[in-house]
């Protein structure tokens, strides 16, 4: 430090001291001041307030008047509204999207949303605008999604490794896709992967493209199939299983060609493209004649008929009419091979459905007779060709979507440890219990229905069961480890060998369902913001996307509740009692439990709401619609709006806070305005 230095930095502390000095003096003068205030007597009253200390609220000058009498100050009263964030979003909706200069008892709808249209797009053409909120409106239901999407993915970013099988999975799967997809050579994983795959098709059959030899007694359906079946494949060329929410196995034909989602010669390009970076050489030759059969062979399979009704045969009916494929080797070949195959099969096998199409049960020409008049060339090809189709994907721009979609219960657990307010859980459930009371009430109270008709409604109602939320299995401690033990994926595994591992997990995982061994089933399904009705089951499932708002929220007031989650759950219940639906029991079996008489009242009764439907006259579409294809969803929505209403109307509102901004409107009008938005 030089001398000039030292006396700068000696000046600086002299007046460093002085500054202290004098903030000290203050300070005393100050505190002289305060001691010496006539409101110190105000300010000792306040500190026995044993809020003080905590309160926001500053505490008001005290007023004297004149004479030096104190006022008396009417004690405020407390505001009994709605204060938290999801109910001012919900005030702030009522208010900004209502018209009111439209007179609501002339068009309600107008009243309660009209401004809503208003504002969301101005410069479009009336059509393109009413689209437009369409969709705005179905993003709006999905925000849930959407922070679902980023919740995942705040939780993938900073997770770190732990004892947990789910979560690892998916962080391992995660990493994996990131690393994929930030690789400085993308060319290196997309080698490796297709070297995997060829190295797989290889163990499923012979293919002929690769094999100059390639004889036709080379050739065995059945151990292709099986051996798809092996690696996790639910697709098989010519027909696909898969489970559905109701825990049926289903069989159905695969129809569409290749060509609806390729580009013509896109699928050759690519085909030469994978030979190339696999260093295969094939004889380009054979490759165009083997393409121009495959695309053949998928125009006939194509043009086969198509039956459009919900109709299903049994696996027996479709073994007599396909003996050349052997089904049940097939749906084995999937099982967890720990299991015991022949216990666990006596149970799958009963719940397996064939959708009823002319490709399986036409008598003259099937699917028997394509295989026994096809050339096997041409089916060991097309088998192979529509598996490649399988593995051809684009890039993944959103790993975290690539997590929800491959894992799926895994996320949503993760979600509901993370984000779900559980008390929604127990809000959700007693509200199903209270629509299944009014539909209770509405049955016994029937003016048309014959005892014995209620009887059974009741009983059918009562039977239904429901899961809120998430199941309950998602619940117990390690209870998704246990299912996750199964999935062995490692971060030393490909991106594409993971993608493998998984298929086949879910693969066991839905055998597992159908069963019975898991109340879950490992689907995208679990993520969806809705409630459904199982007919097959007379089983009512509310999702835990559903109970978050905007549709709900444990804050809301009883009446926003029902109004909004309590009609789609009514709407739900009410399938149950559909025109389709009615004459199945209380198990979900078909059962008419319907006197004639009654069941003739019913359809007269539905007969009303199709003309009334037909007869609709909507200012822009004018009379196109038609009530007899939307008949189960009018008849379910009447049954939940109603249910809905009586609800509301059966329990004690009086005590429910108030919407900011309607507090001197009826409750009775806020639930309608409530109900019109959503
Ligand atoms: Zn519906």
């Amino acid at each position: 430090m030089s001398a000039d230095e030292k006396a700068q930095s000696r000046c600086l502390i002299g007046s460093l001291i002085i500054f202290i000095i004098l903030i000290i003096a203050l300070l005393i003068t100050a505190v002289i001041l305060k001691f010496s205030d006539s409101h110190l007597s105000a300010l000792s009253q306040n500190s026995s307030n044993p809020n003080y200390s905590n309160s926001l609220v500053p505490s008001r000058p005290e007023l004297t008047t004149a004479a030096g009498l104190k006022p008396t100050v009417a004690p405020i009263e407390p505001r009994n509204v709605c204060e938290s964030k999801e109910c001012i979003t919900l005030a702030h909706q009522l208010h900004n999207f209502r018209d009111p200069t439209v007179d609501p008892c002339q068009d309600f709808y107008q009243f309660s949303c009209g401004n809503y249209i208003q504002h969301t797009v101005v410069e479009e053409p009336v059509m393109v605008r009413k689209n437009e909120i369409f969709v705005n409106l179905i993003r709006g239901m999905h925000s849930v999604v959407c922070s679902l999407r980023l919740m995942i993915s705040d939780f993938l970013v900073k997770k770190r490794r732990t004892t947990s099988n789910s979560e690892n999975a998916m962080k391992t799967l995660y990493d994996k896709c990131e690393e994929v997809k930030n690789a400085e050579d993308p060319t290196t994983h997309e080698k490796q992967k297709w070297k995997e795959a060829i190295d797989m098709i290889k163990k499923i059959g012979s293919w002929p493209i690769l094999n100059k030899n390639w004889k036709e007694s080379g050739f065995n359906l059945n151990n292709m199939l099986t051996k798809m079946s092996e690696f996790g494949f639910e697709k098989f060329g010519f027909f696909e299983i898969y489970a559905n929410a109701d825990q049926y196995l289903l069989i159905s034909p695969l129809q569409s060609p290749m060509k609806q989602k390729h580009q013509p010669g896109r699928f050759k390009k690519t085909l030469l493209h994978i030979f190339k970076i696999s260093n295969i050489k094939i004889d380009a030759k054979q490759l165009k004649s083997d393409l121009k059969d495959f695309e053949k062979f998928e125009d006939e399979i194509a043009g086969y008929p198509v039956n459009y009704r919900r109709e299903f045969q049994t696996l027996d009916q479709l073994q007599k009419q396909i003996p050349s494929v052997n089904f049940e080797k097939i749906i084995r070949s999937s099982m967890n091979p720990k299991k015991n195959k022949n216990e666990f099969w006596d149970k799958v096998k009963d719940r397996i459905l064939i959708t009823d199409q002319p490709l399986f049960f036409n008598t003259t020409k099937n699917l028997e007779t394509i295989l026994k008049t096809t050339p096997k060339r041409t089916l060991a090809n097309f088998l192979i060709f529509r598996l490649i189709d399988l593995m051809i994907t684009q890039p993944d721009n959103y790993c975290e979507e690539v997590v929800l979609d491959r894992l799926p219960l895994a996320s949503l657990r993760v979600f509901v440890r993370n984000h779900f307010d559980k008390e929604n859980l127990k809000i959700a459930s007693d509200l199903v219990e209270d629509l299944r009371q009014s539909f209770k009430d509405s049955f016994q109270q029937s003016t048309w229905l014959h005892e014995e008709t209620k009887k059974k409604a009741i009983e059918k109602l009562e039977m239904m069961r429901k899961m809120i939320g998430y199941p309950e299995e998602l619940e117990k401690p390690g209870a998704l480890d246990k299912i996750f033990e199964t999935l062995q994926i490692s971060p030393s595994d490909s991106y594409h060998t993971m993608h493998i591992k998984i298929g086949r997990f879910q693969m066991e995982q839905a055998m597992e369902f159908v069963a019975g061994s898991t109340k879950i089933l490992a689907d995208m399904r679990v993520l969806w913001a809705n409630a459904a009705y199982f007919f097959n089951s007379n089983f009512l499932g509310v999702n835990a996307l559903l109970l978050d708002d905007p549709m709900f929220d444990s804050t809301y007031p009883k009446y926003a509740k029902i109004a909004s989650a309590g009609r789609v759950i009514g709407h739900e219940i009410g399938h149950g009692f559909d025109p389709l639906n009615r004459r199945k029991d209380g198990n979900g079996k078909e059962n008419d439990w319907w006197t004639p008489e009654d069941s003739n009242e019913y359809d007269k009764r539905v007969q009303c709401l199709v003309e009334k439907y037909d007869n609709f006259d909507h200012p822009l579409y004018g009379k196109k619609f038609n009530g007899t294809t939307a008949l189960r969803e009018i008849s379910a929505d009447v049954m939940g709006n109603d249910m809905a209403w009586r609800t509301y109307k059966r329990l004690d509102m009086s005590n429910e806070p108030k919407i900011i901004g309607f507090e001197k409107e009826s409750t009775d009008k806020v639930y309608f305005y409530i109900s019109a938005l959503v």
